[in-house]
C-alpha cells in the first residue's frame, strides 16, 4: 500500500488532475467527506488528508510514502528524511515582507532599526533577515498576520502573497520578496528504496503530467 499525504483546499484541488493523470482517482471528495483516509480506484494507493504544515512530518516518518507540500512549509520543516524530486508548479505564490502603507521599510533598515516582525515562518524569516544583517524580533503567529501591523503588534510581517488583494484591503504593501513558492512532490527516502517498484512509476506519472502542463 502506498499512502499519499496532502491537504484539503488548493493543494488537493490542483493535485487532482495530476493524480488522475497518474491513474489515481479518490473514491470521495475530502471537502464534503469527513474521512481522513480516502481510498482510491487503485487498491494499492490511498490518500490521507492532513494539515498543510503537517505533510512533511507524515512523509518524514514514513506514515505516508509520498506527499505534496508548499515550499514554504518545507523550508520551515527542514526537509529531513525527504526527497523533493519534483516542483509541481501548483499553489504558486510569493513569500514576502509587508508593512503598513507609509512605513518606510528601507529607511528603517538603513538606520539599523530593530524591527518587530510577525510571522508563522519563524525559521525562514530568521534566515532571511540574518542574511541581510537586519535586526529583528520575531513574533510567532498562526494566522491573520495582516492584522499585526495595523494594531501595533509588529512593524512588518512575513507572509505569502498571491494577488496582493488581502494586503491592499488592509492598507499594507509588500516591500521585499523572500522567495517564490510553489508546491513540491516529496518522497520518504527509505520508501523510494524499499517500495521503488510502486513509488517510482507514480513519480514518473506526476513528472509527465507536469511536463505536459
Ligand atoms: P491552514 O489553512 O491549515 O493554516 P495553510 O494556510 O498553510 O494551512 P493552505 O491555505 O491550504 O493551508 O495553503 C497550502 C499551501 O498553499 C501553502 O503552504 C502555500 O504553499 C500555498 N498557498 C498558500 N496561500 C496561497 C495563495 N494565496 N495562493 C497560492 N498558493 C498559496
Ligand atoms: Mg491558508
Amino acid at each position: 500500500m502506498i499512502t499519499i499525504a496532502l491537504s484539503k483546499g488548493r493543494i488537493f484541488d490542483e493535485t487532482l488532475p495530476m493524480l488522475e493523470a497518474a491513474g489515481v482517482r479518490p473514491a470521495e471528495n475530502p471537502e464534503t467527506s469527513r474521512k481522513l483516509i480516502l481510498s482510491t480506484n487503485r487498491d494499492d494507493v490511498r490518500l490521507v488528508i492532513v494539515r498543510a504544515s503537517d505533510t512533511p512530518t507524515y512523509v518524514q516518518y514514513g506514515a505516508a510514502e509520498i506527499g505534496i507540500a508548499g515550499k514554504d512549509v518545507l523550508l520551515e520543516h527542514g526537509g529531513e528524511g525527504l526527497y523533493q524530486p519534483l516542483d509541481l508548479g501548483i499553489a504558486k505564490c510569493r513569500l514576502m515582507v509587508a508593512v503598513r502603507k507609509g512605513f518606510d521599510y528601507r529607511k528603517a533598515i538603513q538606520q539599523g532599526a530593530r524591527l518587530r516582525v510577525a510571522t508563522k515562518y519563524m525559521y525562514t524569516a530568521r534566515e532571511h533577515f540574518a542574511a541581510k544583517g537586519v535586526h529583528v524580533d520575531l513574533i510567532k503567529l498562526y494566522g491573520s498576520m495582516e492584522l499585526a501591523p495595523l494594531v501595533g503588534l509588529a512593524d512588518a510581517i512575513v507572509d505569502l502573497v498571491s494577488t496582493g488583494g488581502t494586503l491592499k484591503a488592509n492598507n499594507l504593501e509588500a516591500v521585499e520578496e523572500i522567495r517564490a513558492i510553489s508546491s513540491r512532490l516529496i518522497v520518504n527516502q527509505a520508501a523510494l528504496k524499499l517500495k521503488g517498484d510502486v513509488v517510482q512509476p507514480l513519480l514518473d506519472a506526476f513528472s509527465a503530467a507536469v511536463s505536459r502542463g
